[in-house]
C-alpha cells in the first residue's frame, strides 16, 4: 500500500532570491508603488509601532490592490488568529458594481477594518451573543500576502480581532501589546544603564517545527488520527526507535520532494525557512526558519503549519502536527527560540566583548532568571493542553517542571557573582565585578546542550523547548515578553534607586547579586528526567504542575492578572476568558478522543477480535473432534476470551465515564477535571486491552494499520 511509485512534480526553475517574498506586499513593493512621503510614514508605523494616519490607508489599499490584481487575485481576506489555535479568514472579492459595470475596488476603510460575526469563535465569556459582532483591524506590522490556489489567488491581510467593546478576541493583540511593553521597559532600563543610542527594542523568534509524515492511505484507515490527530490505540512496533538510525539520516527522496515543495511555497510567502532534517523518531522531521521579529515570526509559523499540511496531501502524505501521534515514540515540539534585538542591530542576549557590554548582558540574563523563577507557573500555563500532556517528561521532551539551563560556564559566572558578596562582604579572588571584569568566552557548542531542559540558554538566545508542535506561538511569546518586561521594570527601578548613592557599577552589582541570590534556584543543568531532580525541585520550592488542568488554573492567579494589567497586555476579563477557553479546549479534546476511542473499540476492534475468537474456537473444536490434543490451544483461546471480556468491560467503563462527563455542567475547571480523572483514565485502560488484542488477533483480520506499517514503510 505504501510503496507507491514516486510522484513526479514539475520543478520550479526559479532561484530562491527570485522566489523569496514574491507573494508578499513588503517594504520594497510599497516603496515602488507609493508616494515617497506615504511610504516613509508607513515604514515608521511598521518598524516603530507608530500610529497610522487614516488618510494613508487609502493610498496603501490602492497600491496593495493593484499589486494583488496583477498577481491574479480576485479576493481579499482579513486573516486573523482567534483563540482556537488556528487562523481564520472571510473572503470578499474586490468587485463592485458602478452603473452596471464591474470595477475592482479596495478602500482604505476595507483595509483597516472588517466586520466579522464573532459568535462562532471562542470568547471564553467575553461577549454575550446579543453583541456577537466583532471586528478585525489591520496589523500593518505584518505584511499582506497572496495565497495561490489552483484556480485563483487571494490577498491575505494580517489583522487583529476584537469585540466591539474593544476586548481582544485573538492571540495577536496581546502579543503586539506585550512587544510594546517589552520595548518600553527595555529602552528605559538601557537608559538607566547609560545607553542613549538604542531607540527601539523588539523580541525575536525562530521556531523549530517538528512534524510526522505518514502515508495518507494509512491515515484514512485510522479514524483516531482523523478525529484527534493521534493514535488512540496501537501496540509498540517490533522495531522501535531504539536504533536511532533516523536522526539526521539521509532523507528519503519522496520526503525530500515534499520538503522542497513546502520550502518553495513558504519562500514565496516570505517565510525564511532554512533548515530541514530527519528527527529522532521514524517518519519524524523538522523545518526551521531564520529568526525574525516575533510578531512576524508567529504569523509565519502559522503559515508554515498550514503549508506543511496542505502540501502533504499533494504528495500522498498526511502531516501530523500533534505532540504525540504515537505512544512510546518521540513526540513533536516546537523549540521556541527567543531573544531581543535593537534598532541598532544588536542582540540583547549576546554576551559582549567589553566589560560594559558584559554588564548589559548580565543584567538581561538576570532579568530572565528572575522572570522565569517568578512566573514559571505562567510559562507552564502557556504550554498546557491535552496534546502536550502526552509529551512532556518523556522521550527527550522536557519535564513539566520549568527550570533554566545555562550550561557550565555561565552558571559559574552566576555563582561567582553571587559568591562575590557572600561572607563578610569581602570579595574572593575568583569572583567577578560587573563593569570591571570581562566574562569568560562562552562556548556556543551544540553538544553542550541538555535536551531535557524546558528553557535553555543556547549562546545568544533562550530556547523554550516545552512548547508543543501544534501550538500557535503567539501566547507563549506574549507571556515571555510580559514576564521579561516586568523583570526589566523591576531591575530598572532598583538600579536607578541605588545609582545616585553607589554609582552605576555599584548599583548594578548590588541589584544583580540580590536578584540572582533570590532566583538562582531556577537554574538547573542536570538531567530533567531523574527522580532526584523531581525531589530536588520540590525542595527548592519550584512548582511542578503535572498535567494541563493543574497548570491552566494558574493563568488567573492574582499576581499574574495584576502583571498583565499593569503592563497593558490583558485586562482581567481578557485573562479570564483565555483561561476558560483553555479549559474548554482541554475538555473538548478529551471528549473527542473518548468518543473516537469508544467508536473504534466497539465497531472495529471488538468485531475483529470476536471473528478471530470464532475462528480459533472452530479450529480447536474441529481438532478436538478429530481426536487431537488441544490443551495448549484451549488455554490460548481462554486467554483470548478473557481479553475480549476485558475489552467489553473497558468499553462500558469508558462509556459511563464519558456520559458522566458530558452531563456535567459545572465551571470549566470542574468539567476539565472530570475529563482528566475519569475519561482519560478509562481511555488508558481501554487502550491496554486493545493493544494486547492487537498482538493476539490474526494479522489479516486486524483492520487498523499498525505502528510498524505506518512508521517503517516510507
Ligand atoms: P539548533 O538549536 O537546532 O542548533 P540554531 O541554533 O541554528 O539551531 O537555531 C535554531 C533557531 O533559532 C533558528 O530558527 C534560528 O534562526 C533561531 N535563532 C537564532 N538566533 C536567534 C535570536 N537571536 N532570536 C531568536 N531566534 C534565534
Ligand atoms: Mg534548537
Amino acid at each position: 500500500m505504501a510503496n507507491k511509485a514516486p510522484v513526479v512534480f514539475s520543478r520550479s526553475n526559479q532561484k530562491v532570491p527570485e522566489l523569496f517574498g514574491a507573494n508578499v506586499f513588503g517594504l520594497e513593493q510599497m516603496r515602488v508603488r507609493m508616494p515617497e512621503q506615504a511610504y516613509r510614514a508607513l515604514r515608521s508605523c511598521i518598524e516603530q509601532g507608530q500610529e497610522l494616519d487614516a488618510g494613508l490607508a487609502d493610498q496603501v489599499a490602492n497600491a496593495m490592490k493593484e499589486w494583488a490584481i496583477e498577481r491574479g487575485a480576485s479576493h481579499f481576506t482579513h486573516w486573523f488568529q482567534p483563540m482556537t489555535g488556528l487562523t481564520a479568514e472571510k473572503h470578499d472579492s474586490f468587485a463592485n458594481l458602478e452603473g452596471g459595470r464591474l470595477v475592482m475596488e479596495f478602500s482604505g476603510k476595507a483595509l483597516i477594518k472588517g466586520e466579522s460575526d464573532a459568535s462562532s469563535f471562542p470568547s471564553g465569556g467575553l461577549r454575550a451573543t446579543f453583541e456577537a459582532r466583532g471586528y478585525t483591524a489591520w496589523d500593518p506590522t505584518s505584511p499582506a500576502f497572496i495565497r495561490d490556489t489552483a484556480n485563483g489567488a487571494t490577498l491575505c491581510i494580517p489583522t487583529a480581532f476584537c469585540s466591539w467593546t474593544g476586548e481582544a478576541l485573538d492571540e495577536k493583540t496581546p502579543l503586539l501589546r506585550s512587544s510594546e511593553a517589552l520595548n518600553r521597559e527595555a529602552v528605559r532600563l538601557l537608559r538607566v544603564l547609560g545607553d542613549q543610542k538604542i531607540a527601539y527594542v523588539y523580541p525575536t523568534l525562530g521556531c523549530e517545527q517538528e512534524y510526522f509524515l505518514i502515508d495518507r492511505d494509512f491515515y484514512v484507515l485510522r479514524p483516531d488520527l482523523v478525529a484527534t490527530g493521534r493514535t488512540l490505540f496501537g501496540a509498540k512496533p517490533p522495531k522501535g526507535q531504539e536504533l536511532e538510525d533516523h536522526y539526521f539520516g539521509s532523507i528519503a527522496p519522496r520526503v525530500l520532494a515534499y520538503m522542497q515543495d513546502c520550502e518553495q511555497e513558504l519562500w514565496k510567502l516570505g517565510v525564511p525557512v532554512k533548515t530541514r532534517h530527519n528527527e529522532v523518531a521514524p517518519m519524524q522531521y523538522e523545518i526551521a526558519p531564520i529568526f525574525e521579529r516575533t510578531t512576524i515570526a508567529t504569523d509565519h509559523n502559522m503559515l508554515c503549519m498550514e503549508v506543511l499540511k496542505q502540501v502533504a496531501m499533494k504528495h500522498g502524505f498526511q502531516c501530523l502536527m500533534h505532540e504525540k501521534p504515537f505512544a512510546g515514540i518521540n513526540g513533536s515540539g516546537k523549540h521556541n527560540n527567543w531573544s531581543m534585538a535593537t534598532d541598532t542591530g544588536e542582540n540583547l542576549l549576546e554576551p559582549g566583548h567589553t566589560p560594559a557590554a558584559n554588564m548589559r548582558f548580565v543584567v538581561m540574563l538576570t532579568a530572565v532568571i528572575r522572570a522565569v523563577d517568578m512566573h514559571a507557573d505562567l510559562m507552564r500555563c502557556t504550554i498546557a493542553h491535552a496534546g502536550n500532556d502526552h509529551r512532556l517528561g518523556a522521550n527527550e521532551a522536557p519535564p513539566a517542571i520549568i527550570s533554566i539551563y545555562l550550561g557550565e560556564q555561565l552558571s559559574e559566572v552566576v555563582d561567582n557573582l553571587v559568591a562575590g558578596t557572600s561572607g563578610r562582604g569581602e570579595r574572593r579572588k575568583d569572583t567577578m565585578r560587573l563593569g570591571a571584569t570581562a566574562l569568560p568566552t562562552l562556548p556556543r557548542d551544540a553538544t553542550d546542550r541538555n535536551r531535557t531542559s524546558p528553557f535553555a540558554f543556547t549562546g545568544n538566545k533562550f530556547e523554550f523547548r516545552a512548547v508543543g508542535s501544534s501550538q500557535a506561538t503567539a501566547r507563549p511569546n506574549a507571556v515571555l515578553n510580559t514576564i521579561f518586561a516586568e523583570s526589566l521594570s523591576y531591575m530598572g527601578d532598583a538600579i536607578e534607586k541605588l545609582k545616585g548613592q553607589k554609582g552605576l557599577e555599584g548599583a548594578v552589582n548590588e541589584v544583580v547579586v540580590e536578584v540572582l541570590k533570590k532566583h538562582q534556584r531556577v537554574i538547573f543543568n542536570g538531567n530533567g528526567y531523574s527522580s532526584e531532580w523531581h525531589a530536588e525541585a520540590e525542595s527548592r520550592g519550584l512548582p511542578n504542575f503535572r498535567n494541563a488542568v493543574d497548570a491552566i488554573s494558574n493563568f488567573c492567579a492574582p499576581k499574574n492578572v495584576s502583571m498583565f494589567e499593569c503592563f497593558g497586555v490583558l485586562t482581567s476579563k481578557e485573562a479570564e476568558s483565555r483561561m476558560n477557553i483553555q479549559f474548554e479546549a482541554y475538555s473538548k479534546a478529551i471528549a473527542i478522543e473518548g468518543q473516537s476511542a469508544l467508536s473504534i473499540a466497539r465497531t472495529i476492534v471488538l468485531p475483529a477480535a470476536q471473528k478471530h475468537q470464532l475462528n480459533v474456537a472452530q479450529s480447536v473444536t474441529a481438532a478436538k473432534s478429530a481426536g487431537l490434543k488441544v490443551d495448549a490451544q484451549m488455554k490460548r483461546l481462554q486467554e483470548l476470551a478473557s481479553r475480549i471480556e476485558q475489552l467489553v468491560a473497558g468499553i462500558d467503563d469508558l462509556n459511563a465515564a464519558f456520559e458522566h462527563a458530558e452531563q456535567h455542567s459545572g465551571l470549566p475547571l470542574e468539567h476539565a477535571k472530570i475529563y482528566r480523572d475519569k475519561v482519560v483514565t478509562s481511555m488508558v485502560r481501554l487502550r491496554e486491552s486493545v493493544d494486547l488484542l492487537e498482538t493476539m488477533v490474526d494479522d489479516s483480520l486486524w483492520p487498523l494499520p499498525k505502528y510498524r506499517e505506518m512508521l517503517f514503510l516510507s
